[in-house]
């Protein structure tokens, strides 16, 4: 054991799709008293602030690295969405055309391991020697993998106070995991079908706190109770959407095909919940296009129509915004534009977002049009970051973290870094849904999760368990703060790719 450890285990469970009130007022109603224990005797924070775009992938994969994407040939993770065109340039060798990443179908979940790269590391890859265990948990690369016999809350959790109770049935070595990381993903899927106001997610979630109070009695009862922490997050809130809309007929009257990635034919490729992702053909599907292609876009019907792509998207209902790189960018310097438009006038306005640099050294400024769309001008404290120079992520949250789109100007270019990330990005800021993916109007509901409103990127924070956890009530921290806090506990190093830090290092 390291010398300066607090603990001697860890395990962190990460409950799919909890937007931080919500679970603080159940646990204030008394409905979670279990979670609350862990809370009340250790750290806890209800403005805990997650990755954007606020999708699953990569939300929940930046907890498990306690970084984001970037560029990744050399840094950050990978997989920088849910669904991504495997663009590279110059392109992959032996490919004939860039594959579509879809994690939702199939068997791709499987790849998400290897999708991330190996410029970010898992917890597991960064605690050091021990056990390592995942329930369900599905980045689990370092980790010993317990498939639990179905997929219920209940089977996840119970799958790891098996393995406290005899940890010789999974590894060689009798010692209990160090670290133990359990997914649970049926509180996300009961949030789509039903709603977060619905009784039955609101019932998922007490379940959870039941499970998570039979876990602390077996880690009593075994005698690991004093030398574990026990670290609880979400990897994003939600929202309801105003309207949902079908706009798969808008892009073929448009004549726009959608991407075969088998043929390399089509025009694009694209997903679109209340935030739109588009993917267009550039030069050739290994290449993003120009500003320019996008803006005299030749599309593949019979007729070759040309298309303002701008103008098209714009056209969609809802949209607010939208964000495109600049031709000149490089993985080390770059300008985001985010285009808004007056809601009196019309007028198009072009925001700024410029970065430097990787990782944690990357700074970003925001330059705003006359009217700055995130409002950052209005409040005293995030106005002052409006100075014309480079700012690190730690100083956007630390004067965003109250508002809608927390820490946002740090987010976008680390989204639009990777090779992988899409053209452009829309947002409706939730007044219109779509359920469109690759082609198709899917069968889905208003209650989603996706935009850089505060409702869905604040999540719960909390890690308690033995009594030398500190006590603290932090206002403000982010998701990849949760993985180096741990680690510190434990008394071990972050991997140098780690953006989020130690709590404790918050004064
Ligand atoms: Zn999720």
């Amino acid at each position: 054991m390291p010398r300066n450890s607090l603990v001697d285990q860890v395990i962190l469970i990460v409950i799919d799709d909890v937007r931080s009130s919500h679970l603080f007022d159940l646990i204030g109603k008394g409905k979670l008293p279990n979670i609350a224990q862990i809370a009340k005797n250790g750290i806890f924070s209800h403005n805990c602030i997650t990755s954007y775009p606020s999708i699953t992938f990569p939300c929940y994969s930046n907890i498990i690295i306690g970084s984001y994407s970037g560029y990744f040939p050399k840094e950050g993770s990978g997989a920088p969405m849910y669904h991504w065109v495997g663009r590279s340039d110059p392109p992959v060798e032996g490919k004939k055309f860039p594959i579509i990443r879809n994690y939702g179908k199939g068997s791709s979940l499987l790849k998400l391991n290897n999708d991330l790269g190996t410029n970010c590391q898992t917890i597991f890859e960064q605690a050091g020697d021990g056990n390592f265990l995942s329930s369900l948990n599905l980045i689990n690369r370092g980790s010993i993998l317990i498939p639990p016999k179905e997929y219920t809350s209940s089977s996840i959790l119970r799958g790891v106070e098996k393995v406290f109770k005899d940890p010789k049935s999974i590894f060689e070595e009798k010692n209990v995991p160090k670290v133990t990381v359990a997914y649970v993903p049926k509180t996300d899927d009961l949030m789509h079908r039903k709603g977060f106001d619905h009784p039955e997610y609101i019932t998922e979630l007490i379940k959870c706190d039941k499970y998570i109070g039979n876990l602390i009695e077996t880690l009593k009862n075994t005698g690991y109770f004093e030398s574990t922490a026990i670290g609880i997050i979400s990897d994003h809130g939600n929202y309801k959407s105003e309207n949902m809309y079908d706009i798969a007929p808008y892009f073929e009257e448009k004549g726009l095909m959608q991407y075969v990635p088998k043929k390399g034919t089509g025009d694009f490729d694209a997903h679109i919940g209340g935030v739109g992702f588009f993917n267009f053909r550039g030069k050739d599907w290994f290449h993003h296009p120009s500003f320019n292609q996008l803006k005299e876009f030749v599309t593949s019907s019979p007729d070759n129509k040309k298309l303002n792509l701008f103008e098209v998207l714009w056209k969609i209902p809802g949209v607010k915004l939208m964000y495109y790189r600049d031709d000149n960018n490089t993985p080390d310097k770059g300008i985001i534009y985010l285009e808004h438009r007056d809601e009196k006038t019309g007028e198009l306005l072009k925001d700024k977002i410029e970065y430097e640099g990787h990782g944690i050294k990357q700074k970003t400024k925001y330059i705003p049009d006359t009217k700055d769309f995130y409002k950052y001008n209005e409040r005293e404290e995030s106005a002052r970051l409006l100075d014309n120079k480079g700012h690190t992520i730690d100083e956007w949250l630390k004067v965003t973290n109250q508002i809608d789109f927390p820490m946002i100007v740090d987010q976008v270019p680390r989204y639009f870094k990777n090779p992988r990330s899409c053209d452009i990005i829309t947002s409706t800021l939730g007044e219109y849904g779509f359920g469109y993916e690759h082609g198709k109007t899917m069968p889905s509901s208003p209650y989603s999760h996706d935009l850089g409103l505060k409702k869905s990127m604040t999540v719960p924070f909390i890690i308690g368990g033995a009594s030398n956890i500190p006590r603290m009530n932090l206002s403000y921290c982010k998701t990849t703060d949760m993985v180096p806090t741990l680690l510190y506990l434990l008394g071990e190093k972050s991997h140098y790719s780690v953006v989020g830090k130690s709590v404790f290092d918050y004064s």
